[in-house]
């Protein structure tokens, strides 16, 4: 017989195997356009069966229309942000989404609180139905709130650093480390507490104290271990909606929040690997790294060089490796990118591209851009693939990348990003640098590179640099 829970149900497996399906298919980008279809796919299900199981049930009128509204609200606001963003403005816009899951678990638990544990009798027998043991209630609740608000300021945090309306320099708080355990430990012990005598203060301490955490904990993280960041947030907020996915028992909430938790979180290991960063370092908020020395040295001068002589370099070169970072993205310079690859491709010499795993302000940034300017997958190369073939290479393009490019990471033990594996341009005969100023790249780290005696500065903006050497040649 037909009922709308069991209906509810089944659609809510359906919409948990497309989501599994989305996520298979972003892991590559031939099928990462499917992969989003059944993301959306999937969430349209969910959404229809939820507020189906919602006119089912003992939904009041108001209650309902609060929902369509909001859900129409959300949508538009979505479609709009979504279909004016740039793209380098999108990791900030997905610290503010996952900003907006970590305080709706704030609010889920919050109002689990005052549902049932804050009932004049201290227990509403029948909601206790469905969560048997009281004790069990508040352990979610408590847990819910507390990887809410840490992913909620954490987020907000990443959002401010990545617009570049805080400093990505590192906050560097006496006894940070200390900080961080202490507030871990009280949240333990608070967390008892409030299993065996829930009451709305012990609620609220651990609010502002997971908060006040999370802020912390992205404030201490420095500007090259931002990439990590935003990805270990994107775990947070999984957990924080299976968290929530418990407290309602909504088994598709549980799964989707399980699936953004754990692939998450083995994205962020795959990047700390990848950018040789201690992964537990990372996740506890720059646990082990102190502070270094300001950089006062004297790096010498830089050498300029204007378009003309650059063409002129380019013509008489047999190899040139394009190494494109932010600043190809800002300019919006892919596309001339494109044709002076093309250009000179034509004209015999071997142009191929070294990319760097966070070039950019998203993973997959420069592969993204660069396939939307129709250049060949085949000659985009990641970096470990092309890290050998600086030394014998004629040119190398540096368009708009610093701190992927930096020799202080693989030379200077004392430097801020240190250890972080850089494509070697400096081993190439000469490095042509496309910027508009001296300007420090994201980590707020000072370039060796630039006055390096086969480096030139080729000043101003990517785009227009870019024309000016096309129209020379
Ligand atoms: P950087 O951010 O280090 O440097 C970009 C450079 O581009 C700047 O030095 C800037 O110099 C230049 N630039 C900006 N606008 C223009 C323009 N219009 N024309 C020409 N140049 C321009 O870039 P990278 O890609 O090398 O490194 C990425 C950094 O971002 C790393 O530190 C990484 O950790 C971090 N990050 C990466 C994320 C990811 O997932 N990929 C996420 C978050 C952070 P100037 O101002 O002088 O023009």
């Amino acid at each position: 017989m037909f009922s709308v829970e069991t209906t509810a149900t089944s659609a809510y497996v359906v919409a948990a195997l497309l989501f599994i399906l989305a996520l298979a298919g972003l892991s590559k980008h031939e099928t990462a356009k499917t992969g989003n279809s059944f993301g959306i796919a999937g969430m349209a299900i969910a959404l229809l069966a939820t507020v189906a199981k919602a006119i089912d049930g003992d939904i009041e009128h108001l209650g309902l229309g609060l929902l369509l509204i909001a859900s129409l609200i959300g949508a538009a606001i979505g479609l709009w942000r979504a279909r004016v963003v740039e793209m380098t403005g999108m990791p900030e816009l997905i610290a503010l989404l996952h900003s907006f899951v970590g305080l709706a678990a704030v609010l889920v638990g919050w109002n689990g609180y005052l549902h049932i544990e804050r009932h004049p009798d201290g227990v509403d027998a029948q909601l206790l139905g469905a969560h048997r043991l009281l004790g069990i209630h508040s352990a979610e609740v408590v847990i819910g709130v507390f990887i809410g608000a840490v992913t909620f300021t954490g987020s907000i945090v990443a959002n401010l650093k990545l617009s570049a309306r805080i400093t990505s320099t590192p906050l560097m708080l006496p006894g940070k480390n200390f900080l961080n355990l202490g507030a871990l430990v009280g949240f333990s012990a608070l967390t008892v507490w409030f299993v065996i005598s829930p009451s709305i203060w012990l609620l609220a301490i651990v609010t502002a104290l997971a908060l006040l955490l999370g802020w912390h904990l992205v404030a201490s993280i420095g500007g090259g271990d931002m990439p990590v960041v935003v990805s270990m947030l994107n775990s947070y907020s999984g957990w924080a909606a299976a968290a929530s996915g418990f407290l309602l028992s909504n088994d598709l909430l549980i799964i989707t929040g399980a699936l953004v938790g754990s692939s998450g979180a083995y994205l962020s290991y795959i990047m700390c690997k990848a950018m040789n960063r201690s992964f537990i370092s990372v996740i506890a908020g720059g646990f082990g790294i102190e502070a270094g020395p300001a950089d006062d040295k004297d790096y010498g001068v830089h050498r300029e060089i204007t378009a003309a002589a650059v063409a002129e370099l380019l013509t008489s070169a047999d190899s040139v490796i394009i190494t494109p970072g932010y600043g190809m993205a800002v300019a919006q310079a892919q596309y001339g990118v494109a044709d002076l690859t093309r250009t000179l491709r034509e004209r015999g010499i071997d142009v191929r591209f070294g990319i760097h795993p966070v070039a950019g302000r998203l993973p997959g940034h420069m592969n993204v851009l660069l396939a939307e300017a129709k250049v060949p997958y085949d000659i985009v190369l990641e970096m470990d693939e092309i890290n050998d073939d600086f030394a014998d290479t004629s040119v190398v393009l540096v368009i708009g990348a610093n701190d992927t490019v930096n020799p202080a990471a693989a030379e200077d033990p004392g430097s801020p990003i240190a250890g972080m594996p850089v494509l070697t341009v400096w081993e190439a005969d000469n490095v042509i640098v496309f910027k508009r100023s001296m300007a420090s790249g994201y980590a707020g780290v000072q370039n060796p590179l630039f006055f390096r005696t086969n480096s030139a500065m080729l000043f101003g903006d990517a785009k227009e640099r870019v024309d000016d050497i096309l129209r020379a040649l």
